[in-house]
């Protein structure tokens, strides 16, 4: 090392560079992967060092020096490192925000990786003291003073408090003026990996699973698995046993999940079996409890990590195995910011590390099964469900020739009450929330809209409100029109709506409405997910959220209204998510000994869709697929990269993409296809317009040197100050 060391860091701001410190006077010298504290404009950011440099385009005499160092050992490793620029370099997004999206938010603040935690206590109570009378002037004080007085010296912390009594904040000033409570400040509490005493057995693998098992147990270094199971052939016993394996060797297992609900399920089933308590990194925590699980990872002392999306970046010293359960689902994808898959990243982490990567899923997406035409990954496959339950059977209903009612049809009602009467749980799918996706003026036909996006507002009845899905905008539900002034009426169904007609057809019948609004608020997800499973709910309305993953022991009958959604939809992977959504959803039909039915209404029965769902499953409909996408050249036979670009003027918005474009144009190359710019198929979006610009090729290594310099030109160019953009690499939608 030179004498003059000059460090490169990483810091939290959108350019795609790193920056060059000296190291800070008093010693030690930072080393990579550690953060430091750095003057950077008027403020002090923290920024993590990424190496070292011997010279730097800034005189020595002008640069600037680290403040401080804080950590006392790098929080990542050569191999972490390595990650996140994998990250920076292959989704053209700068390093600095990729360092911010790979730590958890108190270390991005730059707390302490072992902050104190300030925990509260009683104090001791006078002899004289009338607990009875305290009960009585102030019962929120008297309730927060016993919750201190079980927990004794040990005291709680106030994420413990906000679970007991969210509103114990104004109790603990009173408590603290009356002299009855104290805090004080401690070191945050050590991951605890707590065996579960009473672990249940291993199941007997059935031939498919025992086979799956032995391909899997072939190598301890890398290689891709895919985990092709129908839904309930028991793929998640198959992990469990693959995991064990690896626990064994004293490695550590991380499996990633997607982002909602299936979390309790899993990991109850995990502690169960394994005997021991997995960290969880998902973004239903409190700061201070996933920092607590990411340096448990960190440190090795956690073996088991689930997390979703995120927990892909959390450095773990000992890693032996990477699971990426339902591998479809496109919550791997963040949408915003640094557009990263986290399923992707999983497959070259593992690569890079030299351990096997395991995807499990019912319904494959297309770019994974054809990595296994091509030998690059393993195809493994469980063609039956396991134990004795049978495949559901799967039934069209023409809702152009039979009668519908609010949405049900009579067939779906007749069996809905067979299903009823025979003790059978019902799961009906919509993927629509809300009561309408309309609200029409009966007499001059007007719709109403969101004044800041090119959408139509939903009619919730709960709330009495009209709302927008897209920007969240939101305003009172009124009786008339704004244009007339006569009666409006709400067009179509939502599932409360839904929910309504079933309320009104089974009056005696329990009924769950299962959706991102019925499940606000903090523990109502696992309540609803817990009456699913203990079969205490007979009728079960959902959407997307309560296709995936889960198991309820009595369910016997799917109804899925209005099934036809994406059936014309515009993107090139319509077919395919409507294909995964009713695959799953279907799934969750009789998983048990009792036979499932599906019911699946529909206006058009002879689409050719329908026709290779009924007759060849997802099998038959992603070999077509991938077909028509190899004669039509998309993905994954080519490569994307969206250019997305989005203004207060229209004009804004598509200026930086013309620069874009008349850049390509100049550079032509005959490995890339340059598609518009265009307005996005949502052109105004939360007062924005929104344009886009698709990039595509053949070739990966061409596309990824455009984007490179794409980058640059945009960031450095004055019309991109006007505008939001992004560079959006391998999107999964198209909008
Ligand atoms: P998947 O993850 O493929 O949906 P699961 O692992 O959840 O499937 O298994 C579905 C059901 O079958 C579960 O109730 C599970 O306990 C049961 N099961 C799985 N494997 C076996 C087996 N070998 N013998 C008996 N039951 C099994
Ligand atoms: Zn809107």
């Amino acid at each position: 090392m030179s004498e003059n060391p000059i460090l490169r860091i990483a810091v939290n701001v959108p350019l795609s560079r790193e920056f060059d410190y000296l190291p800070p006077t008093s010693e030690p010298l930072p080393v990579a992967g550690q953060r430091v504290l750095v003057p950077f404009g008027r403020r002090q950011q923290v920024g993590l060092v990424m190496g070292y440099s011997n010279n730097s385009d800034i005189p020595l005499k002008k640069l600037k020096r680290c403040a401080e160092l804080l950590d006392d050992a790098p929080l990542f490793s050569e191999e972490n490192l390595w990650l996140i620029q994998f990250t920076s370099d292959y989704y053209h997004h700068p390093i600095g925000e990729v360092v911010a999206a790979a730590l958890p938010f108190l270390l991005r603040q730059g707390r302490s990786l072992h902050p104190a935690v300030e925990k509260y206590v009683a104090s001791e109570l006078p002899d004289s003291f009338d607990f009875a009378a305290l009960t009585k002037r102030a019962p929120k004080q008297a309730e927060l003073l016993e919750a201190l007085l079980d927990a004794d010296s040990v005291g709680l912390d106030a994420d413990q408090l906000n679970e007991m009594l969210p509103k114990w904040r104004g109790a603990g000033k009173g408590l603290t003026n009356k002299g009855l409570m104290s805090s004080f400040e401690c070191h945050a509490d050590a991951f605890d990996e707590q065996l579960v005493s009473a672990t249940s057995p291993d199941l007997t693998l059935n031939e498919h699973q025992q086979d799956a098992l032995s391909v899997l147990r072939c190598s301890n270094q890398f290689g891709a698995y895919l985990l092709d199971g129908v839904t309930g052939s028991g793929k998640t016993e198959v992990y469990l046993q693959r995991v064990q394996d690896i626990l064994k060797q004293g490695k550590q297992v991380l499996i990633l999940v997607p982002e909602i609900g299936l979390t309790p399920q899993l990991v109850a089933r995990l502690s169960d079996r394994l005997g021991l308590c997995p960290a969880l990194l998902h973004s239903g925590l409190s700061d201070n409890a996933r920092l607590t699980a990411w340096r448990a990872a960190q440190s090795g002392t956690a073996h088991l990590v689930v997390g979703t999306r995120s927990a892909i970046f959390t450095p773990m010293s000992k890693l032996g195995l990477i699971i990426v359960d339902e591998e479809h689902d496109q919550s791997f994808k963040q949408q915003e910011g640094l557009r990263y898959s986290a399923r992707d990243l999983a497959i070259a982490r593992a690569k890079h590390q030299d351990i096997p990567v395991i995807l499990g899923s019912a319904t494959p997406t297309l770019e994974i099964l054809q990595h296994c035409r091509n030998s690059t990954y393993k195809h493994i496959l469980l063609p039956a469900r396991a134990g004795g339950a049978s495949p559901p059977t799967l039934r069209l209903i023409d809702t152009v020739r039979t009668p519908v009612t609010d949405g049900i049809s009579e067939p779906l009602a007749e069996a809905i009450r067979r299903a009823l009467s025979a003790d059978g749980q019902v799961l009906i799918f919509l993927n629509r929330r809300g009561f309408a996706p309309t609200l029409i003026c009966s007499t001059c036909g007007h719709i109403a809209g969101c004044e800041r996006c090119d959408s139509r507002l939903t009619v919730h009845s709960r709330s009495r409100q009209l709302r927008c899905h897209h920007c969240g905008a939101c305003r009172a539900l009124k009786e008339q029109c704004d244009e007339c002034g006569e009666v409006v009426r709400p067009l179509g169904e939502g599932t409360e709506r839904l929910e309504d007609t079933l309320r009104h057809r089974f009056p005696n019948a329990v009924i769950n409405r299962i959706d991102s609004d019925s499940t606000q608020h903090k523990g109502a997800m696992d309540a609803a997910l817990q009456s699913a499973t203990s079969g205490e709910a007979d009728i079960l309305i959902g959407t997307q959220m309560l296709s995936k993953g889960h198991h309820f022991p009595a369910l016997t009958l799917v109804g899925v209204v209005n099934a036809d959604q994406g059936l014309f939809g515009t993107d090139f992977r319509s077919g395919e998510r409507m294909a995964q959504s009713i695959i799953q959803v279907a799934g969750r039909a009789g998983r048990e000994d009792r036979p499932g039915e599906v019911l699946i209404q529909t206006a058009f029965p002879e689409n050719k869709f329908w026709r290779t769902l009924m007759a060849g499953g997802y099998r038959q409909l992603s070999d077509n697929a991938l077909a028509e996408r190899e004669i039509t050249r998309w993905p994954p036979f080519t490569r994307l990269a969206l250019i997305r670009s989005a203004a207060h003027q229209h004009s804004d918005a598509h200026r930086l993409l013309d620069i874009a474009k008349r850049y390509l144009d100049n550079n032509a190359d005959n490995a890339l296809r340059v598609l518009g710019p265009v307005d996005a198929p949502m052109a105004r979006k939360a007062g924005r317009y929104r344009a886009q610009l698709l990039l595509q090729s053949s070739d990966r290594s061409t596309l990824h040197r455009v984007l490179k310099e794409l980058r640059l030109i945009m960031e450095s160019d004055p019309a991109a100050r006007k505008v939001r953009w992004s560079i959006d690499v391998d999107p999964v939608e198209l909008f």
